[in-house]
């Protein structure tokens, strides 16, 4: 079966800057259409030309609105292909067994995604996958862990809940000599803050359900990286049926055009109430990269075209009350935030970590990370910055 049209991108890239390409790049404008219409159809005519290998099924994620998206996100990332799939987790699965298999060996950050990390160190070992968990910040110790084995390395571009930035630079120089694939999850960054193949990675998966729809209202995942690579995740994905579903694809569409005006404004304001919270008496402790007293800020801000808009930070602990008290009080005082888990939404969410996301680790484990108990995780929507930062105000305080 040939897969050139699901991993479809790189036929010259589109003029023009970032935010003109997300707006032109991939768009076929069939029959005139200026968006994408629905092509809600299983299955399309054999083409007399291609014939049964160039077939077009809704599972091989080659019909068109597959295609103009995986276009659009290959030119916004730089590279040569892309691959749109049913979720992130369909991405990161696919993308994992593609590249290993059994007796391989891989190096992974050891602050992942909870379902990555799941998927790396409970299920791929009964394939015969092992790995290794690395400290994504201290290159120097990487090469003590690898083995013959070693194929790949995996982190993530900014890692939940406390916006740690590995030297992901070193991680495409460590995999260019060693010979490995290097994948990231580009989930928080996004192609406007972050474009992976121009640092040496090799494939780029996202959760399309969070930042690059940005809605709130649809799973969706991505695979961005090399052609050779993207299709044969692409194979694999045919396997898994971890596919895209149309109409899902138009909806991704629609929203992934206005990440830039989103992004921006999501960095600014995150940077803005996280300020703010350093400033507030009632908090202890702050983490966005964007502040200069977080651990990664330098590296950051070399790294990135802005430092996100996700933050957490520590209610503080006083008189009145514990700081588990201080965090359950603001989570039910928010009237603008809403608590809910997920992020990269145009609406600001507020979540436990500790009880949602890493729930899983045992109180040492979390202690360990850094996660307190009392920790809230902020996924800063697109409200106007005064709001949100009244609205926390007025929750923390009293
Ligand atoms: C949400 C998320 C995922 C999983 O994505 P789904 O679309 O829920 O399958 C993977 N990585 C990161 C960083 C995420 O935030």
């Amino acid at each position: 079966m040939s897969h050139d049209d699901s991993t479809h991108g790189g036929s010259g890239r589109r003029p023009g800057s970032f935010g003109t390409r997300l707006i032109h790049a991939g768009e076929e404008r069939i029959g005139g259409a200026v968006a994408p219409p629905v092509f809600q159809s299983t299955v399309f005519a054999v083409d007399e030309a291609g014939g049964y290998e160039d077939l077009k099924y809704i599972r091989y994620s080659n019909l068109p609105n597959h295609r103009m998206l995986a276009a659009k996100l290959a030119d916004l990332e730089g590279a040569e292909a892309a691959l749109v799939t049913g979720s992130g987790m369909a991405a990161i699965s696919a993308a994992l067994l593609t590249v290993l298999g059994a007796g391989d060996h891989l190096l992974a950050g050891d602050c992942l995604y909870g379902g990555t990390q799941v998927l790396i160190t409970r299920k791929l070992p009964a394939f015969g996958i092992e790995h290794t968990l690395i400290d994504p910040g201290d290159p120097a110790s990487w090469a003590a862990v690898l083995k013959p084995s070693t194929r790949a390395i995996y982190v993530e571009t900014i890692t939940n809940p406390l916006m740690r930035v590995g030297d992901l630079e070193a991680v495409g120089r460590f995999a260019a000599e060693h010979g490995l694939v290097a994948l990231i999850d580009n989930t928080f960054a996004t192609p406007a803050g972050f474009r992976p193949v121009e640092h040496g990675f090799h494939l780029s998966l996202h959760s399309a359900t969070k930042y690059l729809n940005g809605h709130s209202d649809l799973v969706a995942g991505a695979v961005i990286g090399g052609r050779e690579r993207v299709t044969a995740v692409d194979g694999t994905l045919r396997l898994l049926g971890g596919s895209l579903d149309p109409h899902a694809c138009v909806l991704l569409h629609r929203g992934l055009k206005t990440l830039e005006l989103r992004f921006e404004r999501q960095c600014a304001t995150a940077l803005e109430l996280a300020r703010f919270l350093a400033g507030h008496p009632a908090v202890a402790r702050v983490a966005y990269p964007g502040l200069e007293d977080h651990p990664d800020h330098l590296r950051a801000g070399r790294l990135l075209d802005c430092f996100g808009g996700m933050l957490a930070f520590e209610p503080a602990a006083s008189s009145k009350r514990t700081g588990v008290e201080a965090a359950d009080r603001l989570l039910r005082r928010l009237r603008v935030a809403v608590h809910a888990p997920s992020l990269g939404g145009v609406e600001t969410l507020v979540v436990s970590p500790a009880r949602s996301s890493h729930r899983g680790m045992t109180p040492e484990q979390r202690a360990a990370a850094g996660i307190s108990d009392e920790l809230v995780r902020v996924s800063v929507g697109i409200e106007v910055a005064e709001d949100l930062i009244a609205d926390f105000d007025q929750a923390l305080g009293g």
